[in-house]
């Protein structure tokens, strides 16, 4: 395989963390096959499309035929899930294969989902289904397109083994990219076992990693949880812009570095609703719409947990003082956050004190009336170029809305409102995986080995700003048909 022969992984993760892995490899497959690659990802990495679409490209890609340099591992990790503690997680059918430094000369992981059984699987079977793989594939690649921070979708590969779900599914494998998966859980897994060394080095990497601006501060421990604090703010604040629920924030699913991961159960609300929580395990809505901030508050508290002794290692009752301060400024900083993001897509120039009541008034009224929450955005900009009847169109009692945008249109006086318009349209997505579509794309792809509509889904949604007429119906909520939707975990 003369492409792979010098091809470079680089294992830092391997070389520096010792004891905090096992070193594993991929099962056998069948016949692997790729359904979809991610050329633009292949290129940043300095992989050879070419080559990763061919049959030995499948075979590295499934974890089967690996470069000299690659050292395949599975990562061990806790997590709080639901809110109870799980000693033991891990990677039970994951295996990071390397690192590869990218064009942009960031280090990135090259992981793969449903590569087989570990040490890790507890009673799982090691497996990913078709289903659950295109679904990440198009939901990360969504996000990435409308600017959140999340793993990326290198490729989707058909292992050719079946395996068991509802019935007999093909297997498959979800090749991701991320720029680690260093999770709030992996530094909970040595706190939980009072591996304080082991924390420590962990902590340092971390910090080596993702913010190492931070390593020759005073108290650099301090400055990692204020770092993660306000990464994971931010991006809490922006699904929440955009209408999406996770649906599984476990502390195994927050990331150190901020990126959004584990498509399992997400979803995005088409009508706005506080409440909105799709996921069929999450029955007291634990990580509905409205309660993410508050379950990230929750989770980064367990991680201001794990790295206490680390804070200040004389003076225990210091360390609480420091985290606990950091903690009371948790709920500001998100809010910061909310209100810069709400600003923006309402296009409001510098966000002035009164700006929160006016953003809350508009989302008391959408959810009063039930009003899709990504098409009114795109048509408040059409309001800007002097046509109100797409946006009233959204609303049955219109007088609410009437009265608001006559305060916002106050609001925005003396700006020049065709360019805000035209802002706006650059921040609020037309197209975002909607539920029905998802679903039907993943049916088609599922049961009738068509991969057309996922194609075509895929295509829309990572081209979310660009308004085409013969897009039209991908703008469009679920008809009622589609009914109460539900998701899953771990498929
Ligand atoms: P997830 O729901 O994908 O975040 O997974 C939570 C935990 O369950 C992780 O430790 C996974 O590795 C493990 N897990 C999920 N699905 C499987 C499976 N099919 N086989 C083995 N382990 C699994
Ligand atoms: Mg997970």
């Amino acid at each position: 395989m003369p492409f792979l022969k010098g091809f470079q992984f680089d294992n830092s993760y391997a070389r520096e963390l010792e004891g905090l892995y096992v070193k594993w490899g991929g099962q056998k497959v069948a016949d692997p096959s790729i359904v979809q690659l991610n050329d633009e990802l292949a290129l940043e990495l300095g992989l050879n499309p070419q080559f990763l679409k061919s049959k030995d490209g499948a075979q590295f890609l499934v974890g089967r035929e690996l470069p000299e340099s690659s050292i395949s591992l599975a990562q061990a990790y806790a997590g709080h899930q639901f809110g109870g503690f799980a000693p033991s997680l891990g990677d039970g059918r994951a295996l990071l294969i390397g690192e590869i430094i990218d064009t942009h000369k960031n280090r990135r992981d090259v992981y793969l989902k449903g590569s087989g059984r570990t040490p890790f699987s507890r009673g799982g079977d090691g497996n990913a289904a078709i289903g659950p793989v295109l679904r990440e594939y198009l939901v990360s690649e969504a996000m990435h397109a409308m600017g959140v921070p999340t793993t990326r979708a290198l490729a989707a590969i058909t292992t050719g083994n079946k395996v068991r779900r509802d019935g007999l599914e093909p297997g498959a494998v979800l090749t991701r990219v991320a720029s680690s998966h260093l999770r709030v859980g992996t530094f909970q897994y040595f706190a939980a076992r009072k591996e304080d060394e082991k924390v420590k080095r962990l902590a340092d990497y971390a910090i080596a990693r993702h913010y190492p601006e931070l390593a020759n501060t005073d108290n650099k421990y301090l400055g990692l949880l204020q770092a993660v604090i306000d990464r994971q703010c931010a991006l809490v604040a922006k699904w929440v812009s955009l209408g999406f629920v996770h649906g599984v924030m476990n502390t195994d699913n927050t990331t150190i570095s901020g990126e959004t991961i584990d498509y399992g159960p997400c979803a995005f609300m088409d009508y706005y609703d506080p409440q909105a929580c799709y996921s069929s395990i999450d029955r007291y809505g634990r990580y509905c719409y409205s309660n993410q901030p508050l379950a990230l508050q929750w989770n980064l508290a367990r991680f201001a947990e794990t790295i206490l002794p680390l804070i200040d290692e004389e003076d225990k009752g210091n360390s609480y003082r420091l985290a606990g301060d950091e903690m009371d400024k948790i709920k500001p900083q998100y809010e910061a956050y909310w209100l810069a993001e709400m600003s923006v897509k309402l296009g409001l120039p510098l966000t002035q004190s009164s700006d929160k009541s006016l953003i809350e008034n508009l989302f008391k009224i959408l959810e009063d009336e039930k009003v899709d929450f990504t098409q009114l955005f795109r048509r408040l900009a059409d309001v800007l170029r002097s046509d109100k009847k797409p946006v009233k169109a959204l609303f049955i009692d219109q007088t609410k809305i009437d009265s608001w945008l006559v305060e916002w249109i106050e609001r925005l006086k003396g700006q020049d409102l065709h360019v805000i318009a035209e802002k706006m349209n650059t921040i609020n997505p037309a197209y975002i995986p909607r539920n029905h579509l998802v679903e039907a794309a993943v049916q088609a792809a599922t049961k009738e080995l068509d991969f057309e509509p996922f194609e075509q889904l895929l295509n829309v949604v990572t081209n979310p700003f660009e308004q085409r007429e013969q897009w039209h119906r991908f703008e469009q909520p679920a008809p009622p048909s589609f009914g109460q939707y539900t998701t899953f975990c771990g498929t």
